[in-house]
């Protein structure tokens, strides 16, 4: 996509859960018409997206520009969708998976974790931080995720914060899934 790589497959949850439970570390990017844009002003984050293992079709324009490029059927799959799916999977194959939430306002992270820590018992949500705060703040959210491990961390800062941060710290915990959802967490907490 203008030069971007786009992964299409058929069912993203299950490529992820593969991932999860193999401890393989991956960044998923969601890609939308305006991130094209971005990424060809924007060289760092043109070159997070070409390093990330998964990069996912979000976005009318993106969906039907591969349509028309490989004559077939492409599924559209928005990040939040993805990560709504991803727990669903989790809660029916009933099994414990630790979650981190990062970004939106203070106290909304915790809110969207609440809601669904009740809804799927199974997602064990190890912390919330909300996305505005200090340097010093930021160094011990840092270290928190290098102590907890998480196994999958939400980012919601927007495009392209999320995505730089995640390809920035993604080293400290090489085996979790990190995926930039943008203002999800705002959904979430109603
Ligand atoms: N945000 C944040 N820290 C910042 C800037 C933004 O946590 O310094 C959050 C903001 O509160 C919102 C999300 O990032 O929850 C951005 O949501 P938006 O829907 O604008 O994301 P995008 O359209 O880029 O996916």
């Amino acid at each position: 996509m203008l030069g971007l790589p786009v992964h299409v497959m058929t069912n993203y949850p299950n490529w992820l859960l593969e991932c999860l439970y193999q401890g393989r570390g991956t960044h998923v990017v969601t890609l939308n018409a305006e991130m094209t844009m971005q990424a060809e002003r924007n060289t760092s984050l043109a070159e997070v997206i070409h390093q990330a293992e998964l990069v996912i079709p979000d976005g009318a324009g993106v969906v039907l520009y591969l349509q028309l490029l490989l004559g077939q059927n492409v599924q559209r799959c928005p990040g939040i969708e993805l990560a709504e799916k991803l727990f669903t999977e989790i809660g029916q194959k009933q099994t414990a998976t630790q979650v981190f939430f990062y970004g939106g306002a203070p106290g909304v992270a915790a809110k969207a974790a609440a809601s669904w820590q009740q809804k799927i018992p199974q997602l064990q949500i190890v912390g919330t931080h909300s996305g505005y705060h200090s340097p010093e703040e930021e160094a011990k959210l840092l270290a928190t995720l290098a102590d907890l491990q998480p196994q999958i961390i939400l980012v919601g800062l927007g495009v392209p914060r999320q995505e730089l941060w995640i390809a920035q710290n993604r080293h400290l915990c090489p085996h979790a899934v990190w995926i930039g959802v943008g203002g999800s967490f705002d959904i979430w907490s109603g």
